[in-house]
């Protein structure tokens, strides 16, 4: 990774991204592809991500994290991407969409008693917004709150949690007032093992097999009322910040794939002959390596700058969706334009399991759908740019 004179790196900054690169291809490298064709979880090595702390590289040291910048969460996750995407989902998941809400929204007993298990690597935590029926129009959903007495008691299904078969803690989103629509959306607090919240069918996948991902059931699963998260219809408000969160982190994991693929391709044109030189040397190939690489590095800018804006608005307050959906949208299609150029440099080889250069090339097609899909991410920017809501 290039040390951009723009982005000087503190010696902080580089010593955790160094752990990350260490750890990275000393202990996930030799076991991704057999995870990747198992579809398995890779239970040891996220513990171990944990105890390392990188479970909660933002979350303030008195709830068990890092205390560290949204930069330093960039940096080590986009090591850890480099060599495997699945264990990046889960890194992401755990610091953004999982810890990120409950720090911001979250009062003093729930950071601690849901943040902490997290953040210092002894848990795996999950969101749940997206159901069977509402994905990017996510506002329609059906699932139930019901207030009462001291409890509340949820109903419904949900689809597509990442980590959903093996969560310990869940922020889970649902409806408590349909008439209101999006504003009638609240966010809760659960707890893997309450009662009536039962684990659904785990998604066969194309890519980040190693990820695990499924469906949701609750049936009158009842909850302290003190596990609300935020107001009575503030649930949408805080998806949506959250996911501010979450699309740097994708576009992180996007722009490790893609960096991935870029060396891989860039090794193997120097090296491979073809009509009597390396098929570096036709223009065909060349040019195909300084569009990856160009692409690359302005998915890197457009990343730290929205990591930058994270940071400026945990004293400002701000939102930073323009920042975080530009470096998300650009840098997951970079990374499915790079993987799939890669796969074509390698020619047949590239497209054998024998190479990781296949998984690079499905790995890369999520980070355009999840967390929002490009579509909507040009929705995003297009209605931020055009001052519409
Ligand atoms: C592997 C995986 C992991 C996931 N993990 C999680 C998770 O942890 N938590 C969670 O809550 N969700 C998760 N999701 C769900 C994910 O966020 C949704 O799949 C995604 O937001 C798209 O929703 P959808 O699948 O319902 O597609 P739809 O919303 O039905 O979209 C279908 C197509 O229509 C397009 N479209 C929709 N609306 C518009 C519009 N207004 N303008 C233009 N085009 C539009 C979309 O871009 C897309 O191309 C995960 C999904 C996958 C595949």
């Amino acid at each position: 990774m290039t040390d951009l004179p723009i982005y000087p790196l503190t010696d902080e900054h580089k010593m955790l991204r160094d752990a990350a690169r260490d750890f990275a291809r000393k202990e996930i490298a030799p076991i991704a592809a057999e995870f990747d064709e198992s579809g398995e979880f890779p239970n040891a090595t996220v513990k171990k991500m944990g105890e390392l702390g990188f479970m909660g590289i933002e979350v303030p040291e008195q709830y068990g994290g890092a205390g560290m910048d949204t930069l330093a969460y960039v940096l080590a996750l986009e090591e850890i991407c480099k060599v495997d995407a699945s264990h990046g989902v889960i890194m992401s998941v755990n610091n953004s969409l999982y810890c990120h809400g409950i720090l911001k929204f979250g009062t003093e007993e729930q950071k601690k008693k849901f943040i902490t298990p997290i953040a210092s690597g002894k848990a795996i935590g999950a969101y749940s917004l997206t159901e069977p029926q509402s994905g990017s129009d996510a506002g329609t959903m059906r699932s139930r709150a019901v207030r009462d007495g001291d409890s509340y008691v949820l109903n419904g299904r949900k689809s597509w949690v990442t980590s959903g078969p093996v969560a310990d803690y869940l922020v889970v989103f649902m409806m408590t007032d349909p008439a209101k629509k999006q504003k009638g959306v609240t966010a809760f607090l659960v707890e893997g093992n309450t009662p009536g919240l039962i684990r659904g069918k785990k998604e066969p996948k194309l890519g980040i097999r190693a990820s695990a991902t499924s469906e949701l059931i609750f049936e009158d699963c009842r909850i302290p009322a003190e596990n609300r998260l935020g107001e009575e219809g503030e649930g949408f408000k805080i998806a949506m910040n959250v996911l501010d969160a979450g699309r740097i982190g994708i576009a992180t994991q996007a722009l490790g794939i893609a960096e991935a693929a870029y060396e891989a391709a860039r090794q193997y044109a120097g090296q491979r002959e073809a009509f009597g030189q390396p098929i570096g040397a036709f223009q065909g190939t060349g040019f195909k390596l300084a569009d990856m690489k160009t692409r690359i590095e302005a998915s890197r800018l457009l990343i730290y700058n929205a990591a930058l804006a994270k940071e400026k608005s945990k004293k400002t307050g701000g939102r930073y969706s323009l920042e975080a959906s530009m470096a998300k949208l650009f840098a997951s299609e970079t990374s499915m334009f790079v993987a799939h150029q890669a796969v074509q440099i390698h020619g047949g080889i590239g497209y054998s399991k024998e190479l990781p250069i296949e998984r690079y090339f499905r790995d890369a097609k999520i980070t355009e759908i999840y967390e929002g899909t490009s579509e909507i991410q040009r929705l995003v920017i297009s209605r931020s740019e055009l001052g519409l809501r």
